[in-house]
């Protein structure tokens, strides 16, 4: 028997062919080890489609593997000989295969790769090239900044990777960002696209079946299970989007409609996370739409943004900032996340929509996480870690090095301003400009201080009350704290009282 040179260890985020630690197998002396263990499945109740997304992505890409020639050795999550854990399933198979070298990618999160790193294994690491920025980029690029903003790491992204550049260097269209093109409502009669819809196939089906057996305590339904697990469906979804999606994309990304949970959103971020697209090739993708006249420049600048300046931006700072960062909490938050957030039972209807579609497809678009769901969050004063654990349990693309900066940084504002300039705090009005949510509520959007207004109104105040000290003195909140100047003694009163009332509700247990 040929001696085992290399035990290469890929995770369930990392099924991607061109794994910086895949590349030069040895097809006769190396293997592959994928392992799907009870410990990243359960360290928050994820919602059972995204567990089955993982396992069976992972169950398709071992077979990839294995019709490519590469030895793969797979462990499923019922094998007795499971230990259940990564690192301790790592000590498992280097004892019995004795390899003379242990190949790993840098992982997503924090927290396993402590643990791998901690394992009391000597481990060759290898950069995750599938990130256009490496954790020590950002660092470099973040070193001399007092302040660090997306929107500078934007341009800085666009000018390396040289996209949508005119030969001089000068962004097309003479601007960085359209993003003020792309705030419109959906009109009357505009309707999405059916979404791209994926049968699962048998081994999915066994997935499914062994998900519905180990997790049916986790919030959220495997019923709508409809997601692509192997390259060629993530490419079939990503295509669909490129054909149905992207042109409208850029002037509806903020709009939200009752009943349409996807709207003009690609529905992506999952099969992307783990692997199955590549970010380069989505980015070249809508470029190449924009230049052949397909698309208008705002659709493709504002998805291409969120790629490379986002997505980008937020793994560099959580990657710089970890494991302190997770502890932030500027504003001193400490109230328990009310119990509607798992199981969508309130009055208010943009909650009550945004939460019931998140347990039913693991899914809400940008604007439903921050403006809705992280908005009530943000101005109810709701402890960071119990947020934060809501949304990596809720949704199918929630990984912490992603999962955590939007929620702690961009939402809850508890990072004191580091990821962002302000908090995105917003009363109801915002949420009638931007959907058809407030026509069919119970509450009404037009009060704010009697026993039907919509709670957001007087939460609204109440927060920037709450925080003045703090918020006070930022200069992107001096129009918010002059409209507050402009009420009366008595309309202030009644909006503390009325946000008071709120609060001790929720403490109380009681749904809105
Ligand atoms: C509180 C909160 C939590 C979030 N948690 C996650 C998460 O755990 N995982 C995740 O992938 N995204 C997260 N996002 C970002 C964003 O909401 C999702 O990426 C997006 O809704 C996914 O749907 P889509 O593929 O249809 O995206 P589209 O709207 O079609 O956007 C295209 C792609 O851009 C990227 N993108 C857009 N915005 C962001 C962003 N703010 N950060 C990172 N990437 C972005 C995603 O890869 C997305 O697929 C979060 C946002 C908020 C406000």
């Amino acid at each position: 028997m040929t001696a085992h040179r290399r035990l290469c260890l890929v995770l369930g985020d990392q099924l991607s062919f061109d794994l910086a630690s895949l590349q030069g197998l040895d097809k006769e002396r190396d293997s592959v080890l994928l392992v799907e263990v009870m410990e990243e499945a359960r360290h928050v109740p994820h919602h059972p489609q995204k567990i089955a997304l993982v396992f069976s992505a992972m169950r398709h890409f071992a077979e990839a593997l294995r019709q490519a020639g590469t030895q793969v050795h797979y462990v499923t999550l019922d094998d007795p000989q499971n230990t259940g854990s990564v690192p301790s399933e790592l000590r498992r198979w280097q004892s019995l295969l004795q390899p003379d070298e242990l190949h790993i990618t840098e992982c997503g999160d924090w927290r396993l790769e402590q643990s791998i790193r901690t394992c009391g294994l000597a481990i060759e690491w290898h950069r995750d090239s599938r990130f256009l920025c490496s954790r020590a980029e950002f660092a470099d690029w973040a070193a001399d900044k007092k302040q660090l903003r997306m929107e500078f790491f934007y341009r800085e992204m666009r000018r390396k990777n040289r996209i949508l550049l005119n030969g001089d260097g000068s962004p097309v269209g003479g601007a960085w960002n359209f993003d003020a093109d792309n705030r419109k409502p959906l009109p009357k009669g505009v309707r999405p696209p059916a979404p791209a819809r994926f049968p699962p196939d048998t081994l999915t089906q066994e997935v499914l079946a062994l998900v519905a057996e180990h997790f049916s305590s986790h919030y959220g339904t495997l019923a709508n299970f409809d997601y692509p697990v192997t390259h060629a469906d993530a490419q079939a979804l990503w295509d669909y989007f490129l054909d149905w999606g992207l042109a409208a994309f850029g002037d509806y990304q903020d709009a939200m409609a009752s009943d349409e949970p996807f709207l003009f959103h690609a529905r992506i971020s999952a099969a992307l996370n783990i692997g199955l697209l590549d970010v380069r090739q989505l980015c070249s993708d809508v470029e190449a739409a924009y230049w052949s006249g397909n698309i208008a420049l705002n659709a493709a600048e504002g998805f291409i943004r969120q790629l490379i300046g986002w997505r980008e931006y937020v793994r560099g700072v959580y990657w710089l900032r970890m494991p302190d960062y997770a502890d932030g909490n500027a504003f001193g938050n400490t109230r328990s996340l009310p119990e509607f957030y798992w199981t969508g039972a309130t009055r208010m209807n943009c909650m009550r929509q945004a939460i019931n579609q998140s347990l039913e497809h693991a899914y809400a678009h940008h604007i439903q996480r921050l403006m809705v769901t992280g908005n009530f969050a943000l101005l109810a004063g709701i402890a960071p870690p119990q947020i934060c654990e809501w949304y990596l349990a809720i949704y199918m693309d929630a990984f912490e090095w992603v999962e955590l900066p939007n929620t702690l940084g961009m939402v809850m504002h508890a990072d004191g301003g580091y990821l962002g300039s302000k908090p995105y705090c917003a009363s109801g009005q915002y949420i009638k400009r931007m959907s058809d949510y407030c026509r069919t509520c119970a509450y009404k959007v037009s009060e704010s201080t009697t026993e039907d207004a919509c709670p957001f109104n007087a939460l609204y105040w109440h927060f920037l009350m709450r925080h003045a000290d703090l918020l006070r003195g930022n200069h992107r909140m001096g129009m918010v704290y002059k409209n507050l100047d402009r009420l009366t003694e008595t309309k202030q009163q009644a909006l503390w009282q009325r946000g008071q009332s709120l609060l001790a509700r929720l403490d109380e247990g009681e749904s809105f």
